[in-house]
């Protein structure tokens, strides 16, 4: 991958222009972290490089950026640039192109996000970020208070990075944050939730929550149920817990998040609330709880039924028995049918479960 971004970084240097990786990849390798995007600069402008690259990409809303996808990887190439004004606090109203790489670094956010390679690997490091990377601190690009003030998100960002690299955060930008915390509650929440989905999935997401806490995001995030967190991987349990009716989700995430707050306050090894809810609902609920997950997934596979089509009687059958036509009363029978195989009132067997039907009719 590094080799391919080199390639492209030639390509763009043999039509005239100076390229660099910048941001997060360079800050990952230098961690020996992975990255996945890739993000370049550049000064050639984007109708220069859909001219280098004829399958890149203008996006509609011109940011100064193309999207090139080389080798299955995606590579965001953003010309040098400035940001001026900005809009609801969040975007630049519009942007100007700057012919210096060192203009624009400036406008990056942390110093270990401003590093860049050229194409012979050669580390550019005009802010010190090697420094801070080397001190684990997420110090920002001059002054902090501005930073925060003209972005905001960037307050979340600061989490994030902190979180992922478990990172401190330097003093400045602890009282700009909590100067400028406000703020937050003019973006979107949305953008919000991306950033925080960021921190709570990442390897050190207990820590990022205590750093929400501590610098008392909880309250312009609008999330009191933040301190109620206890140690869960799984992202969607988490939004269970925060229960938050003002950041977005999809129907699907409505549904999940739901059945684990029902799942919370029942108990997830009992037969029938497993049956019902399912084995990754309570195991989330089960690892929000502190309980263990692997007690859980035995418990489940103990089930003496798992679905409905399991019951050793038909639709058929039951109907015959009771000599009705089909109503409500089916449901109700099924219901009960499943509750006691489940707690072992009765086995799960053809004429066990015919004879249970007529005992209960007469
Ligand atoms: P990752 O991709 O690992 O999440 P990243 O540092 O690459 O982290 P991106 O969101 O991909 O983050 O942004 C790429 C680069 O653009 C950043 O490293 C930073 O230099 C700059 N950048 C992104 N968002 C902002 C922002 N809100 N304010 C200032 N600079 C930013
Ligand atoms: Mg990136």
């Amino acid at each position: 991958m590094l080799e391919d971004s080199l390639e492209i970084l030639k390509k763009i240097n043999l039509a005239g222009y100076e390229a660099y990786l910048v941001g997060g990849f360079v800050r990952d390798y230098l961690l020996g972290i992975k990255s996945n995007d890739i993000d370049i600069c550049t000064n050639a402008k984007p109708k220069e490089l859909v001219q280098i690259f004829s399958h890149a990409k203008i996006p509609k809303e011109d940011y100064g950026a193309v999207t090139l996808y080389y080798q299955n990887v995606r590579y965001e190439i953003t010309t040098f640039r400035k940001d001026v004004k900005y809009k609801d606090f969040r975007r630049p109203e519009k942007v100007i192109y700057v012919d210096s790489l060192q203009e624009d670094l400036i406008r990056r956010d942390f110093t270990i996000n401003t590093l860049c390679m050229d194409k012979d690997k050669n580390i550019i490091d005009v802010f010190h970020g090697r420094e801070d990377l080397d001190h684990k601190l997420i110090r920002t690009v001059g002054d902090s208070y501005h930073k925060f003030s003209e972005d905001a998100l960037r307050i979340l960002r600061a989490v994030r990075f902190a979180a992922k690299l478990h990172f401190s955060l330097d003093p400045e930008v602890i009282q700009a944050i909590k100067d400028t915390k406000h703020l937050l509650r003019k973006i979107s929440y949305e953008r919000k939730r991306e950033e925080l989905d960021k921190v709570f999935t990442c390897n050190h997401n207990q820590y990022g929550i205590k750093l929400l806490l501590s610098l008392g995001l909880d309250k312009d995030l609008e999330l009191s149920h933040l301190g109620d967190i206890n140690y869960t991987d799984s992202l969607i349990g988490i939004w269970a817990v925060l229960n938050s009716s003002l950041y977005p989700f999809t129907n699907n995430e409505k549904k999940l998040i739901s059945s684990i707050q029902d799942a919370l306050k029942q108990d997830n090894l009992d037969p029938y609330q497993l049956y019902l809810n399912g084995l990754y609902v309570n195991s989330v609920a089960a690892s929000i709880k502190g309980i263990s997950q692997l007690d859980v997934a035995e418990q489940y596979a103990k089930l003496a039924i798992h679905k409905r089509s399991d019951l050793a009687i038909t639709a058929e059958d039951i109907l015959k028995i009771f000599d009705q036509p089909a109503g409500p009363f089916l449901k109700e029978i099924y219901e009960k049918l499943e509750k006691d195989v489940l707690y072992h009132r009765v086995v799960n067997d053809h004429y066990a479960l015919v004879k249970y039907c007529m005992d209960y009719y007469h």
